[in-house]
């Protein structure tokens, strides 16, 4: 087993442990340990929210959570040798869960706080708590799925430079001015933009935490170098090249999902979980210009869960609420997709939310089907029918299985 070079002491909060996490991005964020090429090394994780939820079956704190805090982030780590311009490789050699964490949540939030992509149909706060059994996750109020983990940090890259922080803040300030008063917001800002003082620094203090934690960036939306890009193939086993842009490279992670359904859509989404990740890491020096890289790319683990038969649900780019065709919209026609699932999957005994948290949890495939056939795009949600213990495909004599009544996702008090 390799070192564990970074501690999440589960019995204290974040900001009581004693190597500090870090929930914003800065180049002048220290580096906890600094690795060779070709070391190996295990990194403990928070669950994104750093242990703000519980597992319970009242979903207040889901409603109540403070998202100015997120993500409680590992790292940063250095690489001796990585340049500006090169590629980071980083190796995830296994993920875990801690055992004395051995469950996940899944979260809808409500629309005054955060919201998610099908919001509008269900903007109040809900909750599912699961269980893991091995390799297998199962929830007491989801009943009649049970799937593999397809286990994945959703949040790792590396360190941006002052000039990459600069660009992300100037073009997401630019975006947020279009409509400064929306709910959920646009994005969210620096602290120093916002007005609030939340930022984890990590190892930076006093002053100099202040002056750069007004200006990091927030760990919400993925970027040039990786991030929360909630990709649920970067699992154990896969292989990733980052974008280095300051010296050491800085490689953070953390939100660690057990399972997630492409599009992560209930935004908290994913099976969300504390744990450990092994990695190791090389470099390819000049990598960047070598193979044009500019955002992270990555070689697929040989292990994902491998499910054959799918019943796949189309959707097009016209509007659910006035009929109002869009121009090749590929998330208008995702939503619409993910929408006709949820219909589906009612007619079998399961509430809407429900349905709306199996698409976000389990290993459900997401594509682009078409997006050239104007005005139409074209998208598929893919779901595999082995992770329902009834059949669910269509036949001329109905649906037939019923989800036990009373049985439903946790709700607010
Ligand atoms: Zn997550």
């Amino acid at each position: 087993m390799p070192r564990t070079v970074f501690h999440a002491e589960m019995d204290k909060l974040p900001e009581e442990q004693i190597v500090k996490t870090h929930n914003r991005w800065h180049p002048d964020l220290p580096f906890v340990e600094t690795f060779k090429p070709g070391e190996s090394f295990r990194v403990e994780c928070y669950d994104w929210t750093g242990g703000q939820i519980q597992n319970d079956d009242c979903a207040d704190d889901i409603r109540d959570v403070d998202l100015s805090k997120v993500h409680y982030l590992s790292g940063p780590f250095g690489i001796e040798g990585a340049k500006p311009g090169d590629l980071l490789v980083v190796n995830i050699n296994d993920i875990g869960s801690k055992e004395d964490s051995e469950w996940g949540f899944t979260g809808i939030f409500a629309h005054e706080n955060g919201g998610g992509f099908l919001d509008e149909h269900f903007p109040a706060a809900r909750k599912a708590c699961w269980d893991f059994e091995g390799i297998y996750a199962s929830s007491r109020h989801i009943p009649g799925v049970r799937f593999p983990g397809t286990i994945h940090p959703g949040l790792i890259g590396t360190l941006p430079s002052a000039d990459l922080l600069k660009t992300w803040n100037d073009r997401e300030k630019k975006l947020f001015d279009t409509n400064p008063s929306r709910t959920p917001p646009l994005c969210t800002l620096p602290d120093g933009m916002a007005g609030t003082t939340t930022a984890l620094m990590g190892g930076l203090t006093g002053a100099d935490a202040k002056i750069a934690g007004a200006e990091a960036a927030r760990t919400v939306p993925g970027r040039e170098h990786g991030g929360n890009c909630d990709i649920k193939n970067l699992s154990r086993g896969s292989k990733v090249f980052f974008p280095v842009y300051v010296d050491g490279a800085g490689l953070s992670m953390g939100d660690i999902h057990w399972s997630q359904g492409d599009g992560e859509i209930t935004f908290c989404g994913a099976i969300e979980m504390a744990g450990w990740i092994d990695i190791s890491v090389d470099i390819i020096k000049g990598g960047m210009e070598m193979y044009g890289v500019t955002n992270p790319i990555f070689q697929t683990s040989p292990i994902d869960a491998n499910y054959s038969e799918y019943l796949v649900f189309e959707g097009i780019s016209v509007d659910e609420h006035n009929g109002e065709q869009h121009y090749l919209d590929a998330t208008i026609a995702y939503r619409r997709a993910c929408l006709n699932a949820v219909e589906y999957l009612k007619k079998f005994g399961y509430s809407g939310e429900q349905a709306y948290m199996i698409l976000g949890t389990a290993p459900v495939e997401g594509r682009v089907a078409g997006i050239v056939d104007i005005p139409n795009a074209c998208c598929t949600v893919s779901i595999p029918t082995a992770i329902f213990d009834f059949d669910i495909n269509p036949n001329a004599s109905g649906p037939t299985q019923s989800i036990p009544s009373g049985v439903d996702v946790a709700e607010c008090t």
